[in-house]
C-alpha cells in the first residue's frame, strides 16, 4: 500500500513499464525476459514483475537465488532464469521453485545432477557461452560437447543457451558482430548434433535496437524496460516512457547574512544574504555526496549547497518566492516546465543511468502509480 506521506519517495509509473514492455515486444519480434535484479534497477521487484505479467509478460529474470526466492515468496510464479552463478547447494530449492539457472562449468553441472537426481527431481537450467565479455561462459569450442553432456545428466533439463555482449550499446562494434557469429556456430553446430533447446537469447536492451539480427527466441532487457536509454549513442525512441521520478520535501527554511558557512565542514559560504532550504534526503537514500547537485523548486532549478550529508542537505532557494516547509522537491522527474532527467544526474555524478537507478536506497518509498 503507498504510504499517504512520505518523506523522501520514488514515483514508479507502472504504465510507463507496461507501455517500455510492449514496445520491446513490437521492436524485437521475440519473447522478452524483463530483468529485474537488484530491486528491478531500484523500481521495485514486486510491483515491476507484477505489473510486467500483467502486461502479458512471460520470463523475468534476475542476478541471484535470492532474488529469484524473493519473487517465489510473493506468490510470482512465472519462469525466472537466475542469470549469475548459483551454488549447488541451492538447486534442490531451484528444482522445486521452478527457478531456472545458469550453467557454465562441469563441476557444479556434476553436483547439481547429484543434488536433484538423488531426489528424483530435475532444475531446468540455461547454459551460457562465452562468446567474447570473458565475465561467465563455457568456451565456444567446448560449449557443444558440454551441452550434449549436460543434456544426458539425470536431474537437469536443458532449456536454454545464451550469451551476453560486452559491447552491445556501441552500434557498430565489430566485436559484437564477431560475438553473434561464434554464438551462431555454436548453436548450428547443436542443431547439428540433434540438440535444439526451447531458447537461445542473447541481446540486452541495446542490442535489441543496434544488432537486430540476435533476437533469437527471446531477448533479455532491463534499461528500456524502465524507459531509460541504453548508452548515450543508443537512445531509446521516443515512444518509450520513464518510470521513476525523485522526490523529497523541503523542511526548513532560514535567512542568512553574507559570510555564513552552510553544512558540515563549511563546504559552502553565503556571499550577500541568502535564503537557504534544508530538504530531506541526503547519500543514504542513493543522492550521492558530490558538489554541484541540482533539484527542481516549484519549477526552478536551485543549487544543492554544501555537503550531502546522510539524511538531509541544503539548497539555495534565492529568488524562488511561495515555498514553504513542507513543499515537493524533485529530484529526479519533471516541475513546472523543467526536467531533470536520469541521465542529467549521471552526467553530473560522472557515472551510467544504470548506477543511479541501482542506488536508490530500501529505505525510500516507493510510490506506485
Ligand atoms: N542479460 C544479462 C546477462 C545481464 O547481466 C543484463 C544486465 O546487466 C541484462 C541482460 C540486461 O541488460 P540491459 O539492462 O542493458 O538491458
Amino acid at each position: 500500500m503507498n504510504s499517504p506521506l512520505p518523506t523522501a519517495w520514488l514515483e514508479i509509473d507502472l504504465s510507463a513499464i507496461q507501455n517500455n514492455y510492449r514496445e520491446l515486444c513490437r521492436i524485437s519480434g521475440a519473447k522478452v525476459a524483463a530483468v529485474v535484479k537488484a530491486n528491478a534497477y531500484g523500481h521495485g521487484l514486486v510491483e515491476v514483475a507484477q505489473a510486467v505479467l500483467e502486461a502479458g509478460g512471460e520470463w523475468l529474470a534476475v542476478a541471484r537465488f535470492e532474488e529469484a526466492e524473493q519473487l517465489r515468496k510473493n506468490w510470482i510464479m512465472a519462469p525466472v532464469l537466475v542469470l549469475g552463478y548459483t551454488p549447488p547447494e541451492q538447486v534442490v530449492e531451484a528444482a522445486k521453485e521452478n527457478i531456472r539457472l545458469t550453467l557454465f562449468d562441469t563441476q557444479t553441472a556434476i553436483r547439481y545432477s547429484a543434488q536433484t537426481s538423488q531426489r528424483g527431481m530435475t532444475v531446468k537450467v540455461h547454459i551460457k557461452v562465452n562468446t567474447g565479455m570473458n565475465r561467465l561462459g563455457i568456451a565456444p569450442q567446448d560449449a557443444v560437447e558440454f551441452t550434449r553432456w549436460v543434456s544426458g545428466l539425470p536431474g537437469i533439463e536443458v532449456e536454454g543457451v545464451f550469451t551476453h555482449f560486452a559491447r552491445a550499446d556501441e552500434p557498430a562494434a565489430d566485436t559484437t558482430d564477431r560475438q553473434i557469429r561464434i554464438f551462431d556456430e555454436v548453436l548450428a553446430s547443436l542443431r547439428s548434433v540433434g540438440i535444439q533447446p526451447k531458447l537461445f537469447h542473447a541481446s540486452n536492451s541495446a542490442a535489441v535496437f543496434n544488432y537486430p539480427q540476435a533476437a533469437y527466441d527471446m531477448v533479455r532487457c532491463g534499461i528500456a524496460l524502465y524507459g531509460l536509454h541504453p548508452s548515450p549513442e543508443t537512445l531509446l525512441p521516443a515512444t518509450f516512457r520513464p518510470a521513476l521520478t525523485l522526490k523529497t520535501r523541503l523542511t526548513s527554511i532560514r535567512e542568512l547574512d553574507a559570510g555564513e558557512g552552510v553544512g558540515y565542514n563549511y563546504r559552502y559560504y553565503t556571499s550577500k544574504k541568502e535564503r537557504i532550504g534544508t530538504i530531506a534526503i541526503g547519500y543514504a537514500d542513493g543522492f550521492r555526496r558530490v558538489m554541484g547537485n541540482k533539484v527542481l523548486v516549484n519549477g526552478v532549478e536551485v543549487p544543492v549547497v554544501g555537503s550531502v550529508c546522510m539524511d538531509q542537505c541544503m539548497i539555495s532557494l534565492d529568488g524562488i518566492q511561495g515555498v514553504q516547509v513542507g513543499d515537493e522537491v524533485v529530484l529526479i522527474g519533471k516541475s513546472g516546465g523543467l526536467q531533470r532527467t536520469v541521465e542529467d544526474v549521471a552526467k553530473e555524478w560522472g557515472t551510467v543511468n544504470y548506477e543511479v537507478v541501482c542506488g536508490m536506497a530500501d529505505r525510500l518509498t516507493r510510490r506506485f502509480i
